[in-house]
């Protein structure tokens, strides 16, 4: 069904048409759709919505405003009423819910944190008035439950990341600017070059907490570089994390460089086990190469491993979905992440308009993986939500008790300033009131060679006092 959204006065069209789109494909925005009327008004500490569209019933709802001498936090509390309201207009007129209800565009973590604070019972709250399932709401609660000691601890270090955007080929799916390995090109050792520049430019005077590198695939450089990235980076018993995305870059040396640098904990990462799937999703390697690289890096070191897996990938049904979980419980790995396929903008599956779309589907997916990792001693840790995935579900990660990354709950939740290299790198530093300065990094990896020395000088004023 098509819709057109009209709002005045205090507009929040953006968020109206969030909403629409967390119905899709059963909802969508078009300037030839049903008109709808979508305004909130705010008199002293009395807000009201009112939601009209000619062949549904209107919904029209009074609202104190609390703390009606704070702009920001009135500006905070009309959005949540209109598009709360809006949500249950759309709700009613399609005939259908959503998992995460009226929530769009905020983590659900961090609104969880926020009604905290404001001192109400967030999880009713999040179930009642913003119409998230119990399930969503029990998983958001238990989240925020498993962060405790980790959320926003040691705010006085900061995270490291680095970004090697190159894999041996392309994932269907992926929409980054990771660039598949050619070794005539010869650009892998001046981006290690121009890299270890900047990794090494400004790095803040104050402790750190986690090192991240990710991509990419890292393990795409041949150990000599790896080697000389990770000497670059100079651990010093953090917590350490590389990403060998790929199970078939991963060689003993590899491994070996690894668990000599100092780091701690490796994401091999599955996806599914089935193999007609890696070989339509362009992964290119076979299962067997995942059960190889995940006992090389068990025998290499003492490293914790961290293993990602996609619901809803072309052709997988519930059953091929809950195999290649139940192989991966069967592993052991301390961390599992639970990611939803989402179609964006720049992958292969958008551009040959994918459709795998079944929200129940979708929904068992999720609801299977937390039910069976809690049984299997993991507890969801971390989470966000992307736009474009069936049924706009969630990424979770497992982790089995005391192996929370750390760095995942800091980034998610954005707690701790973030020294970031390479091409497409975004450093953050977090200051308070919630205001958070960003630097990004040149994202072509042409461009990034290109500019290097310029990057430098930004980065270094960047982290200036
Ligand atoms: S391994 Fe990751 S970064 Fe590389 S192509 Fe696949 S999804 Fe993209």
């Amino acid at each position: 069904m098509k819709w057109k959204i009209e709002t005045t006065g205090e507009s929040y069209q953006h968020e109206l048409e969030d909403v629409v789109r967390a119905f899709e494909p059963f909802a969508s925005l078009s300037p030839e759709g049903e008109a709808v009327s979508a305004v909130v008004t705010a008199e002293g500490t009395v807000a009201e919505t009112n939601i009209k569209c000619k062949n549904y019933p209107t919904i029209s709802r009074k609202y104190e405003i609390q703390n009606s001498d704070s702009p920001l936090l009135v500006k905070r509390q009309l959005k949540r009423f209109l598009k709360r309201d809006f949500y249950d207009f759309l709700s009613a007129a399609l005939n259908r819910t959503l998992s995460y209800g009226s929530l769009t565009g905020i983590r659900p973590t961090k609104l969880f944190y926020e009604l905290l604070e404001e001192g109400k019972d967030p999880e009713k709250e999040l179930v009642e008035y913003f119409r998230v399932s119990e399930e969503k709401a029990r998983l958001v609660r238990t989240i925020v439950d498993t962060q405790k000691g980790t959320y926003a601890t040691e705010t006085e270090k900061y995270d490291f990341f680095v970004n090697i955007p190159f894999c041996p080929s392309r994932c269907h799916y992926c929409s980054f600017l990771s660039e598949v390995i050619n070794p005539k090109k010869g650009n892998l050792p001046l981006y290690v070059d121009a890299l270890i520049r900047d990794i090494r430019c400004a790095v803040p005077k104050k402790p750190r907490r986690a090192i991240y590198v990710g991509g990419g695939t890292p393990t795409s450089l041949s150990p000599e570089l790896l080697d000389r990235v990770l000497e670059a980076i100079d651990a010093k018993g953090e917590e350490f994390t590389v990403e060998a995305g790929r199970p078939e870059t991963l060689t003993e040396e590899k491994i070996a460089v690894m668990n000599r640098r100092g780091v701690t904990r490796v994401s091999v990462n599955p996806q599914t086990f089935k193999q007609e799937t890696l070989d339509l999703i362009g992964r290119r390697h076979s299962v067997e190469d995942i059960y190889r690289a995940y006992r090389a890096v068990r025998d290499g070191g003492a490293f914790d491993v961290n293993m990602d897996f996609i619901t809803m990938l072309p052709g997988e049904t519930f059953e091929d979905f809950k195999y290649s979980l139940d192989q991966a419980i069967d592993l052991a790995p301390e961390n599992i992440t639970v990611h939803s396929l989402s179609i964006k903008r720049g992958s292969v599956f958008a551009e040959q308009k994918y459709d795998n779309f079944s929200d129940r589907t979708a929904e068992k997916m999720s609801s299977y993986a937390l039910e069976t990792l809690e049984k299997a001693g993991y507890s969801p840790y971390y989470m966000y939500r992307q736009k474009n995935t069936t049924g706009r579900l969630e990424n979770v990660g497992y982790a089995k008790k005391g192996k929370i990354c750390k760095y995942n709950v800091d980034i998610m939740e954005e707690t701790h300033d973030v020294y970031a290299s390479g091409a497409g790198a975004i450093s953050k530093r977090i200051f308070g009131d919630g205001l958070i300065r960003r630097l990004a990094e040149v994202k072509e990896i042409k461009g990034y060679l290109e500019r290097i020395g310029e990057i430098i000088d930004k980065k270094i004023e960047f982290f200036k006092g």
